[in-house]
C-alpha cells in the first residue's frame, strides 16, 4: 500500500519536474492572455490594412473578396461536380443538393494521391493530373454523358475577381508548381478539361472557385444559418467571414456582406509576429519550401507541428536535457515528426505509452522522465498553435460585432481541418481561449463534415441560379446590343429612306419626310435687331427676346421666359393650345415691358411641317407628347395670327416658322460656316441638312441650297426597321399618343428610352430576375422612369448604394444586385440608342460626301438636345458610331448654346433681310 503511495508520490513528483524544466525551456512559447490579446489587437489592425484599397497592396494579410455574396437560400438544387485541390488529399466529388420540401445533401466522393512530382511538376501537368482524375471519378460513375456544372475547391491565395476566376498569389503548404502563380487557375483547369472534351465528350463547366474556408462556411451555414465565419485548421490554417461590402474597398458596391478570405496564414510576414516567432519557428521558416512566407501558418498548421516538435527535440537533446543527450538519425531527419503523432502522444490515457513507442521507432532510447518531458514539449506546441488561431479568431468575432453595431454577438463558426477534429485536446482548448478572449461573443462551433467541398458544391449551386439568371438577363438584352452588320443595314435603309423623301413621287408616302424649309442661306453677321422668338415642341414652351447686334461687336443676347403647358392643353383643341400660346406672349411682352412694340417674330414650331415658303408651315401630324385637335393640316403660322388677332390686344411681324433642328443648325453656323447639318436629341430625335436645290424636287429651282428637315423620327414607320425593334418598342409604341408613328424616335429619343427601361423592367420582374418577382404600383405607372434616371444610374461616379436609392426614390425596392441588373438595362437601352442615331447620322453623311463628290467629308454637326447634352454616354457612343459607319467623314460635334430660341431670331434676322431686298 504504502509502497503504491510512494510510487505514486514520486511520479507525480518526476512529472512536475520534467513539466517545470520543458516549461522553463520554452517558456517563450507559451502565451498570456495578455500576450494573445495584444496578438489579437495586432490581427485586426491587419484586417483593416487588407481591406483597404491604399494599404492592401502592401498588406500581409490578404483579405481576398471571394465574390460569394450570400449563403444558400435553400432554393438551390440540382447534380454537381467538384474537386478539391490543396488539403492533405485530393479529390474529386458528386454533389446532390436536393429540394423537395426539405434541404439535404447527398454526396459520393473519391481520393486521388498527388505524387509529389506533380505537387513540384508544372501547372500544365497539375491541371491534366486533375482533370484525368476527375474524368476518371466521372467515368467511375457514368457521368461522363452529362452537362455537369463544378466547384473547384482551391485552398491557395487567390486574387479574385470573379467567381469562377482566380489568379494564383502564391503556393502555401507542401505546393510549387511551376508556371502557375500569377495565372487563373479555372482557365488551366477548363483547357485541361477541354481536351477531354473532344475526345470523350465530357462536358464539365467551372463555375466557382472556392477556397476550402469559404466552403466550410458554407457548408456550415446550409445546416445553420448564423454561421458567417469559415475556418480551417489541418495541412493550413485560415479563416474567412461575412464581411460589410462597404468595408470592402477593392470590390465596387456597398450594399449587403461579401465572404473575405482573409489568408490569416500570412499574418506577421511583414515581420509583425518577431517578438512571438522563437528560434524554432524560424529555423522551421529556413527549412521550409517558402521561407520567409506563411508564418503565422507556420506556427499553427499540422504540417508544421511535428516538425516543430522535432526541433525542439533535437535542441533540448544536443544540450543534454533528454535521452542522456545522444541524438538519433531519424530524429535528426526532417519530416520525421508528424502531426499524428503529436497527437497520439498527447493522447490522454495511451499518451505516454504512444510517446514511447514513437521515439522508440526513431531509434531513441527514452526514459519515463524523457517521455514525460517530450509529451509536454507537444503539448506546449499544440496548445500554442490553439491559442494563436484563438486570438485571431477573437479578432474576427470582434470585427462581426463591431460590423453589427451589437453589444453581444451570437454567431457561429464552421470549422474543418484534421488538427482540429483528429488531436485529443485542440478543439476544446481553441473553444475555452476563444471564450475568454471575446467574452461578449455567444460563439457556437459547428464542425463541418467534408465541409471544403460539399461548400464548393454549394457555392456553385448558387452560382448556377445568378448564372441562369444572367443568360436570361442576357436574352432580354441581346436585341439591344446590334451588330455592326445590323447597324449598316440601318445606315443603308436610313440613306434609301432620305433619297426617297427627296422625289416629288414619294412625297406622299415617304415616312421620312424630308421637308423643305426654305431656309437658304446662313447668317452672314451683318443681321441685326430686335426679335421675338417662340420655342414650341420641347418640355418647355418658352418666348424669348432676341438682341442682335452685327458688325465688329457681333454679339446676340437673349431675355427668355419658360412657360408651362399643362397636358389638358397639349392634348385639347388647337384653338385652345394657341389662345394659351399668345397668352403667354402677352406675359412675356408685359414682363419685359415692350408691350406696343410690333417686333419680328420667328418661330420655332419643332413638329413636322410642310413649307411652302419660310412663314408657312402646314402640320403634317403631331409628334411627341402632343395631340391638339384641329391642327393637323392646318398651317400654324395662320393659327397663331388667328389667335393673335382674336386677342387683339398687340400686333407681331411673323416672319419664319422653323424647326429647332435648323435653329440649332443655324446657331452653329452662326459660329462656324462648316456647320450644315443640325441634330437634336432631347425629347425627339431629328436632323436637318443643307442640301443641294437640284435635288429638291418638289421645290422650283436648281441654284444653291436648301436646309431640309428630314423628320427622320417617321424612319421605320412603313416596317423597314421592325427587325430590330423589340416586343418592347412595340409596347411602347402602343402606349403613346401615336401608335405606329415615329418608330425611330421611339428607339433614339429621351421621350421614350426610361419607357422602354419600365417595359423591360416589368418583364424581368415577371420571370422573376427583379424585385423578388414582385411588380410595384409604380412600376405600373407610365412615365415613372424618365430619362433622366438613366442619365443618373448610368453615370460611373455613382455608388451602387446611391442608384439603389434612386430606384428607392421611383418606388421600386430592391437588393443591390437589383440595381447592377436596371443599370445593365438602361445601358443597354441607351447605348442602342446612341448607336441607332449614330448610324442614321452616318447614312446622311455619306450622302452627303457622295453628293459633292469628295473622298473626304469634313463637315460640323449642330447639336441640342438634353439627351446629348446630360446622358454620361449618349454623344460618345453616338460620335463612337458615326466614326465607325463614316468613316471618310470628319465630323465635328458643336454644342449649340440654346439652338432653338436663337436659332429661330437668326434666320428671322436672314429673312427679314432677304425680305427688304426683295422689296427694294
Ligand atoms: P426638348 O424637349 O426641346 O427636346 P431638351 O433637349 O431639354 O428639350 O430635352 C428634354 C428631354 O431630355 C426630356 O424630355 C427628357 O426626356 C430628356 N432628359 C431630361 N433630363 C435628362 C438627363 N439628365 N439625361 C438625359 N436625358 C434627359
Ligand atoms: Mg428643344
Amino acid at each position: 500500500m504504502f509502497a503504491v503511495h510512494l510510487l505514486a508520490f514520486y511520479f507525480t513528483k518526476l512529472k512536475e519536474d520534467q513539466i517545470k524544466k520543458v516549461d522553463r525551456y520554452l517558456y517563450q512559447l507559451r502565451l498570456s492572455d495578455d500576450a494573445l490579446l495584444d496578438i489579437m489587437a495586432r490581427f485586426q489592425a491587419e484586417m483593416a490594412k487588407g481591406l483597404g484599397r491604399d494599404t492592401n497592396p502592401t498588406a500581409a494579410v490578404k483579405m481576398l473578396p471571394s465574390f460569394v455574396r450570400s449563403l444558400p437560400d435553400g432554393s438551390e438544387k440540382g447534380d454537381f461536380l467538384a474537386v478539391d485541390l490543396g488539403g492533405s488529399q485530393f479529390r474529386a466529388l458528386r454533389v446532390k443538393v436536393s429540394q423537395d420540401g426539405k434541404q439535404s445533401c447527398q454526396l459520393e466522393s473519391q481520393y486521388y494521391p498527388t505524387p509529389p512530382e506533380v505537387l513540384q511538376g508544372s501547372g500544365a501537368e497539375l491541371f491534366d493530373y486533375v482533370a484525368g482524375c476527375l474524368l476518371d471519378f466521372m467515368e467511375s460513375r457514368n457521368l461522363t454523358h452529362k452537362k455537369l456544372p463544378l466547384g473547384f475547391t482551391f485552398s491557395f491565395p487567390c486574387r479574385q475577381t470573379k467567381l469562377e476566376e482566380g489568379v494564383l498569389l502564391s503556393w502555401t503548404k507542401h505546393f510549387k508548381v511551376r508556371g502557375v502563380q500569377d495565372t487563373d487557375v479555372v482557365s488551366a483547369l477548363r483547357k485541361a478539361l477541354e481536351k477531354h472534351k473532344a475526345s470523350l465528350g465530357i462536358d464539365v463547366d467551372v463555375l466557382a472557385l472556392v477556397n476550402d474556408t469559404v466552403g466550410t462556411m458554407m457548408t456550415c451555414g446550409y445546416e445553420d444559418p448564423r454561421c458567417e465565419v469559415g475556418l480551417i485548421i489541418g495541412t493550413g490554417t485560415n479563416a474567412c467571414y461575412m464581411e460589410e461590402l462597404r468595408h470592402i474597398e477593392l470590390v465596387e458596391g456597398d450594399e449587403g456582406r461579401m465572404c473575405v478570405n482573409t489568408e490569416w496564414g500570412a499574418f506577421g510576414d511583414d515581420g509583425a509576429l518577431e517578438d512571438v516567432r522563437t528560434e524554432f519557428d524560424r529555423e522551421l521558416d529556413q527549412g521550409s519550401l517558402n521561407p520567409g512566407k506563411q508564418l503565422f501558418e507556420k506556427m499553427i498548421s499540422s504540417l508544421h507541428l511535428g516538425e516543430l516538435v522535432r526541433l525542439i527535440l533535437v535542441k533540448m537533446t544536443k544540450e543534454g536535457l533528454l535521452f542522456n543527450g545522444k541524438v538519433s538519425t531519424a530524429l535528426c531527419t526532417k519530416g520525421k515528426i508528424e502531426m499524428k503523432h503529436v497527437a497520439a502522444m498527447e493522447k490522454y490515457k495511451e499518451g505516454l505509452s504512444n510517446t514511447k513507442e514513437i521515439l522508440t521507432e526513431l531509434n531513441l532510447f527514452p526514459s519515463e522522465e524523457d517521455c514525460l518531458a517530450v509529451q509536454h514539449v507537444c503539448t506546449i506546441v499544440s496548445f500554442r498553435s490553439a491559442n494563436l488561431c484563438a486570438a485571431a479568431l477573437a479578432a474576427i468575432l470582434t470585427r462581426l460585432r463591431d460590423n453589427k453595431k451589437a453589444l453581444r454577438l451570437r454567431t457561429t463558426v464552421g470549422i474543418d481541418g484534421t488538427l482540429y477534429k483528429a488531436h485529443p485536446q485542440y478543439a476544446k482548448r481553441l473553444h475555452k481561449v476563444v471564450r475568454r478572449l471575446v467574452p461578449t461573443c455567444d460563439v457556437r462551433f459547428l464542425l463541418s463534415t467534408s465541409g471544403s467541398t460539399r461548400g464548393a458544391a454549394m457555392v456553385t449551386a448558387v452560382a448556377r441560379r445568378l448564372a441562369e439568371r444572367r443568360r436570361r438577363l442576357d436574352a432580354v438584352l441581346a436585341p439591344f446590343r446590334l451588330s455592326p452588320h445590323a447597324l449598316q443595314q440601318v445606315k443603308g435603309k436610313m440613306r434609301r429612306e432620305l433619297e426617297r423623301g427627296l422625289r416629288r413621287d414619294m412625297q406622299g408616302t415617304a415616312t421620312v419626310k424630308m421637308l423643305p424649309t426654305y431656309v437658304c442661306g446662313t447668317p452672314d453677321g451683318t443681321e441685326r435687331g430686335k426679335f421675338l422668338a417662340l420655342d414650341l415642341g420641347g418640355t418647355n414652351f418658352r418666348v424669348l427676346l432676341v438682341k442682335i447686334r452685327s458688325g465688329r461687336r457681333k454679339s446676340v443676347r437673349m431675355y427668355n421666359k419658360i412657360f408651362a403647358i399643362p397636358l389638358e392643353i397639349m392634348q385639347g383643341t388647337g384653338e385652345e393650345l394657341f389662345d394659351h400660346i399668345v397668352q403667354c406672349i402677352a406675359e412675356f411682352l408685359e414682363y419685359m415691358g415692350i408691350k406696343g412694340a410690333r417686333l419680328p417674330l420667328g418661330f420655332t414650331f419643332s413638329f413636322p411641317c410642310r413649307q411652302a415658303s419660310i412663314d408657312k408651315g402646314t402640320l403634317v401630324g403631331w409628334t411627341k407628347g402632343f395631340k391638339a385637335t384641329d391642327c393637323e393640316g392646318e398651317d400654324v403660322v395662320d393659327m397663331l395670327r388667328e389667335a393673335i388677332k382674336r386677342r387683339n390686344e398687340f400686333d407681331l411681324d411673323i416672319v419664319a416658322v422653323v424647326n429647332d433642328t435648323v435653329g440649332t443648325m443655324m446657331t452653329c453656323g452662326y459660329e462656324d460656316p462648316k456647320c450644315e447639318i443640325g441634330l437634336i436629341a432631347g425629347t425627339g430625335s431629328n436632323v436637318c441638312y443643307m442640301e443641294d436645290m437640284k435635288n429638291i424636287e418638289v421645290v422650283e429651282g436648281n441654284e444653291g441650297k436648301m436646309c431640309i428637315n428630314t423628320e427622320w423620327g417617321g424612319f421605320g414607320d412603313n416596317g423597314c426597321i421592325d427587325d430590330i425593334r423589340t416586343e418592347y418598342d412595340k409596347e411602347v409604341d402602343e402606349g403613346s399618343l401615336n401608335p405606329g408613328k415615329q418608330r425611330y424616335e421611339k428607339m433614339t429619343s429621351g421621350m421614350y428610352l426610361g419607357e422602354i427601361v419600365r417595359q423591360i423592367v416589368i418583364d424581368l420582374t415577371t420571370q422573376g430576375l427583379l424585385f423578388r418577382g414582385q411588380i410595384s404600383e409604380s412600376l405600373r405607372k407610365r412615365g415613372i422612369f424618365e430619362t433622366k434616371f438613366l442619365s443618373q444610374i448610368e453615370s460611373d461616379r455613382l455608388a451602387l448604394l446611391q442608384v439603389r436609392r434612386i430606384l428607392q426614390q421611383l418606388g421600386l425596392d430592391g437588393t443591390c444586385e437589383d440595381s447592377i441588373v436596371v443599370k445593365e438595362v438602361c445601358g443597354a437601352v441607351s447605348a442602342r440608342a446612341a448607336r441607332l442615331c449614330g448610324a442614321g447620322l452616318a447614312a446622311l453623311l455619306d450622302k452627303r460626301r457622295e453628293d459633292q463628290g469628295v473622298q473626304r467629308l469634313e463637315v460640323t454637326v449642330g447639336v441640342d438636345g438634353t439627351l446629348y447634352k446630360l446622358h454620361p454616354h449618349f454623344s460618345r457612343v453616338l460620335r463612337e458610331t458615326v466614326q465607325e459607319l463614316a468613316p471618310q467623314c470628319d465630323v465635328t460635334f458643336m454644342l449649340s448654346e440654346d439652338g432653338s430660341g436663337k436659332g429661330a431670331a437668326l434666320i428671322t434676322a436672314v429673312a427679314k433681310r432677304l425680305r427688304q431686298a426683295g422689296e427694294n
